[in-house]
């Protein structure tokens, strides 16, 4: 039969983006797990060799000034600040996804509450239904704390939910588990002429695809580094604090770090001007030095054409994955439209609705009594064959396409090999 499509030989041959691959450390592996634990880059070993042995071990306390440790999560905010849309001077690069949530949350509610002054009190908190358990756990605590209440709103749904009683809404760009993109500028906008603020979790999108957060508006953002910025396992995450409400951030978690004077050890709390207001405590210096090693693997890529690139693997991979796994036994949860796709495919094992994928094979395993594969034994029998992905329960085999060192090549042998675990069932 002949071929209507271009080959993964061909499309990496033609690939502007494959000479990064070099940079980091991989082996023959197929690894689609990029945005659970981006891949090491090669130059983040003996940086952080260099940190330890020279910069701690012989230059010690002084590394906070000459090292420029003390900085660190400023200066890295900058170097992030390009892949996401960003200005400098408005991140900071510190503590975890989780906590940069609660800072934002209640910040954000803090100023929408203030901002409905002489009016009935903003005490809404949307949430996006399907977000990561985490920014939900913390959205809960966050309205505990400032008299709001939490609503879940499906994420496209919330440009029509937003009204008078919203005080914040908290959106994931990307949807984790079905690598679903959310529309940021038009979000941003509709929760705007409601009068409310809203907090972006950009971990699935950061590094992934452009972010424009200058652009369309955001008055927040937070992200993870150890996902596709590749910082390392536990790297710290970065909060994005718009220019314009600066000077309102009132933190809830107001640490010495985040004073205007920190050396001066002074009783009263008086914030620091620009993105250091959003700091907390000291910073956590090898995971950081490691992230800001890991950030210049992005010298000289425009995000753009990673979204070309991500979008041409995971219409490459879906097309594969059409063309080895029998009919029905997989459904793409992942949106084929490009502006609602982010860099990820997950499928869900068994068929979507009326499938004949019940009957068109041996039966698999006797007394299964169901023709869908089960998840996590798949995802087992894609590791023993060297392809790396993960398993969301119930049911999801997620791939993440990380442009910079995935291949198309990775791409037909992870398809190829999925086709093999679910027939081996
Ligand atoms: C990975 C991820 C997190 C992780 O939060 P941590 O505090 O780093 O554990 C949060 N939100 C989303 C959407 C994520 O994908």
């Amino acid at each position: 039969m002949s071929e209507p499509y271009a080959t993964a030989e061909e499309l990496d041959a033609e690939d502007e983006l494959a000479p990064y691959r070099k940079n980091f450390v991989l082996d023959e592996t197929v690894y689609l797990d990029g945005n659970s634990l981006g891949a090491l880059p090669r130059a983040v070993p003996a940086r952080l060799a260099d940190v330890v042995e020279r910069e701690w071990g012989r230059m010690r306390i002084r590394s906070w000034s000459e090292s420029g440790w003390w900085d660190a999560p400023e200066r890295i905010g900058d170097r992030i600040a390009p892949l996401v849309g960003a200005a400098e001077g408005q991140i900071v690069v510190g503590d975890s996804t989780s906590v940069n949530i609660f800072k934002a949350v209640v910040a954000a509610v803090r100023i929408a509450q203030e901002e409905s002054a002489g009016r009935p009190v903003r005490s809404e908190i949307l949430v996006d239904a399907a977000t990561f358990p985490t920014d939900g756990y913390i959205a809960e605590s966050a309205a505990r704390m400032t008299g709001a209440t939490v609503r879940a709103v499906p994420a496209a749904g919330m440009a029509d939910a937003a009204g008078p009683a919203t005080a914040v809404a908290l959106v994931n760009h990307v949807d984790y588990r079905t690598g679903e993109l959310h529309d940021l500028a038009a979000a941003t906008a509709a929760v705007h002429r409601a009068g409310g603020r809203i907090v972006w979790d950009v971990c699935h999108s950061a590094g992934a695809l452009p972010v424009e957060l200058d652009a369309s508006g955001a008055d927040f953002a937070v992200g993870c580094t150890y996902k596709y910025l590749n910082g390392g396992p536990g790297s710290p995450a970065f909060l994005y604090v718009r220019r314009e409400l600066q000077s309102r951030f009132d933190s809830p978690l107001p640490g010495w770090n985040s004073h205007t004077d920190p050396f001066a050890m002074s009783p009263g709390y008086v914030p620091a001007e620009g993105a250091s207001r959003a700091r907390v405590g000291t910073p956590d210096v090898l995971s950081m030095l490691a992230l800001e090693e890991a950030l210049k693997v992005w010298d000289g890529v425009d995000i753009a054409a990673v979204r070309v690139k991500s979008l041409a693997l995971t219409d490459f991979f879906l097309g594969r994955v059409r063309a080895y796994v029998p009919g029905g036994r997989l459904t793409s949860l992942t949106p084929e439209a490009h502006e609602r796709r982010g860099s990820q495919v997950s499928l869900l094992c068994g068929g979507g609705d009326g499938g004949d994928g019940g009957n068109d094979g041996n039966g698999g395993n006797d007394g299964d009594g169901a023709s869908a594969p089960d998840a996590e034994s798949v995802m087992a029998a894609l590791h023993a064959r060297g392809v790396v992905g993960d398993f969301r329960r119930p049911g999801v085999l997620r791939f993440g396409f990380t442009p910079l060192y995935t291949s198309f090549a990775d791409a037909e042998r992870a398809a190829s090999a999925l086709g093999e675990a679910v027939r081996a069932g």
